[in-house]
């Protein structure tokens, strides 16, 4: 027989979303199960991306010096170079914010750090190598989730399930929610380059011949996003290694890329842009990737799924300790959340199809816009994209009391 578990609420993914929400929840008082069907949180690169909005919540939490003493690097500025001109895009540097500029950190350092703050309150368990397969269901009402471990299925009740098992969600599909899809024009190839004397630091865009290079600054290697068209990944790579390295090389405006050792470690990113209608049923609701995956524009994944989860920790904690949360107590969540994800898609599909779509499909280097020539000389125009990226569309601050013992 299956064993029987019972919380206040069961989290499922260990994501930034999942782990985020459980750890503000489990400190505000509420008995909390995060379920992640990995051993561990050391996996593929994800995104690495700590945007202002979010340390200046790790800030409100009294944790941004501890966050910052683990390894990282800083972007201050995003550059683009379109052909052989080059342009400073964003500047983060007069942000409203502690933190003046992106912090990237490996996703796995950062979920670490986050799950060990969740274990210094009793309410907190996180159950790793545990994988969500299912709903549990009383009438119309979600009840809890099943689950398969390493010694054989589980059941867990609780009167909320948080589904934060990122873009692929089983319980999504458990639920039968519908997914309205934005599409996108390309897919994005990640790999690494190793650092030359003369680069410069800072986050780079560079637009040439109908091809896009981002390349991350990250200390003692660049993180480096090909972008190329939707569904061409696998002929990319049948070109071969020798073509990938000088498409790369002459993107990156380098004598070789040869430290690209194999295809295998180039890493697909398949970009999907949608969002759910209905973040909600009865005793379950959605967050972070599973309900709104984002184009990787701008880097805003990581840090709308932690707005999300602060969103939810905020309006459900209290609910969640008088043991009534409602319908209309997670409708709240959609709606403080639907703005931000909705105005950010938008900019992010008007970039794809404006920008994006017309370079890959032309094969030509894109037009300078007039407003980034602009921004040369009036350089506080570089401090508006600066702030929709870092600061995102309506911030979150974390409201909730600390009431699990820290
Ligand atoms: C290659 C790549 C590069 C990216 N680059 C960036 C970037 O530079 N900046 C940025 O902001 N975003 C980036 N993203 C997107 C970013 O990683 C996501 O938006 C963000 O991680 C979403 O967080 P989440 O917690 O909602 O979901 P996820 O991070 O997807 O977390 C979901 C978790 O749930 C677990 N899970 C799944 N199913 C189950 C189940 N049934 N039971 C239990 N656990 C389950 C998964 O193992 C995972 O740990 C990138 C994504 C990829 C794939």
């Amino acid at each position: 027989m299956a064993e029987s578990l019972s919380c206040t609420c069961v989290i499922t993914g260990g994501g930034p979303a999942g782990v985020m929400a459980g750890f503000l929840l489990a400190r505000a008082g509420v008995d909390v199960i995060v379920l992640e069907k990995h051993a561990d949180f050391f996996r593929d690169f994800r995104g690495d991306t700590i945007h202002p909005s979010t340390t200046n919540v790790l800030a409100e939490l009294g944790l941004l010096e501890e966050f910052l003493a683990l390894p990282h690097s800083q972007l201050a500025y995003a550059e683009g170079e379109f052909g052989d001109e080059r342009f400073r895009l964003g500047d983060f540097t007069h942000l409203p914010a502690r933190c003046r500029g992106i912090v990237m950190m490996p996703q796995w350092d950062f979920l670490n750090f986050l799950a060990s703050q969740g274990k210094r309150h009793p309410g907190f368990r996180l159950m790793m190598a545990t994988e969500a397969t299912g709903l549990l269901r009383s009438g119309e009402r979600v009840t809890g989730v099943t689950a398969k471990t390493a010694a054989g299925e589980i059941k867990i009740t609780a009167d909320l399930v948080i589904g934060a098992d990122g873009r692929h969600s089983t319980l999504r599909d458990a639920a039968g929610l519908q997914v309205t899809e934005l599409g996108a024009p390309m897919d994005v190839l990640w790999f690494r380059l190793t650092p030359q004397p003369n680069d410069q630091h800072a986050a780079l865009g560079r637009f040439a011949d109908g091809q896009g290079l981002v390349m991350l600054d990250r200390g003692d290697y660049w993180q480096c996003a090909l972008i190329i068209r939707k569904g061409t990944a696998e002929a990319v790579k049948a070109e071969g290694l020798a073509a990938f390295r000088a498409r790369v090389a002459r993107l990156a405006k380098r004598a070789s890329a040869d430290e690209i050792a194999s295809l295998d470690d180039v890493k697909l990113l398949t970009v999907a842009v949608n969002r759910l209608t209905d973040w909600c049923r009865p005793g379950l609701l959605f967050i972070g990737d599973a309900a709104h995956a984002m184009s990787p524009i701008g880097g805003v994944g990581i840090n709308l799924a932690l707005q999300d989860a602060i969103a939810a920790a905020n309006i459900l904690a209290e609910p969640l300790r008088r043991k009534s949360v409602s319908l209309d107590d997670l409708r709240r969540v959609q709606k403080r959340r639907h703005f931000p994800t909705w105005a950010t898609q938008k900019m992010q599909v008007a970039i794809q199809n404006n920008v994006i779509d017309p370079m890959l499909a032309s094969g030509k280097t894109p037009q300078v816009p007039r407003i980034i020539r602009l921004a040369q000389r009036w350089t506080w125009l570089q401090r508006i994209p600066a702030r929709i990226i870092g600061m995102g569309v309506r911030p979150e601050h974390v409201r909730t009391p600390v009431l699990g013992a820290g």
